[in-house]
């Protein structure tokens, strides 16, 4: 089976495709010769999850799937949840978004938070459906770790010592928000075949 991932991120390409089994042929949306960028317009992480599942379903026809992730921290109401890529202004620099998130909470003892993925998966003539993964920690004081991207190096996951940035990437592809969600996503094909 081929599916499209609605991705420009490599990094989450390279993740996505060390989760999938060998059965299912991953294109990213180079492959499809798709360079524009899909705006992503909700006010929900699952509203841009479907927004780029069904923008690639029309345009370019094709099985596809996309995923939409936020960063939910409690003390901050949610915040920065659907705006976690441009939390620190449209520039989208991770390190920049970390340096935020890490003075917000400087004044705050909770430091809860978890991330949340939605992917949604729009089949030929079929409706667009979608499937959640959380995966709950807390927030670092500082950064520690150089694997992965975006928030890892100061989000370390309930019954680890280490953040998402010093775990391997087989290690983190076990537990993570974007697995659990895939995991629910290849049931779902399963049961249907
Ligand atoms: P996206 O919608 O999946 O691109 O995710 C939005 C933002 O959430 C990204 O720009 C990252 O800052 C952050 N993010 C998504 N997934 C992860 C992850 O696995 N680890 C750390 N940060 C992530």
């Amino acid at each position: 089976m081929q599916l499209v991932f609605a991705t420009h991120n490599q990094n989450k390409l390279i993740e996505i495709k060390a989760i999938l089994p060998d059965h299912i042929e991953v294109l990213s949306l180079n492959d499809i010769n798709c360079t524009e960028e899909i705006l992503e317009t909700a006010s929900t992480i699952e509203g841009n999850a479907l927004i780029k599942a069904n923008y690639i379903a029309k345009y370019y026809g094709y099985n596809c799937f996309a995923d939409d992730t936020g960063l939910e921290v409690e003390a901050l109401n949610g915040a920065p949840g659907v705006y976690s890529a441009r939390f620190a202004g449209e520039q989208k620099n991770a390190n920049d978004n970390i340096n935020k998130l890490l003075k917000e909470l400087s004044l705050h003892n909770n430091r809860k938070a978890h991330f949340k993925t939605v992917v949604a998966l729009h089949l030929k003539n079929q409706e667009p459906v979608s499937f959640e993964g959380i995966i709950k920690g807390h927030i670092t004081k500082s950064k520690r770790g150089s694997n992965g991207f975006g928030y890892d190096p100061v989000f370390q996951p309930i019954g680890y010592d280490e953040t998402f940035a010093e775990l391997s990437l087989p290690v983190k592809n076990k537990i993570s928000h974007r697995a659990r969600a895939m995991k629910k996503l290849l049931d779902y094909l399963k049961n249907k075949s």
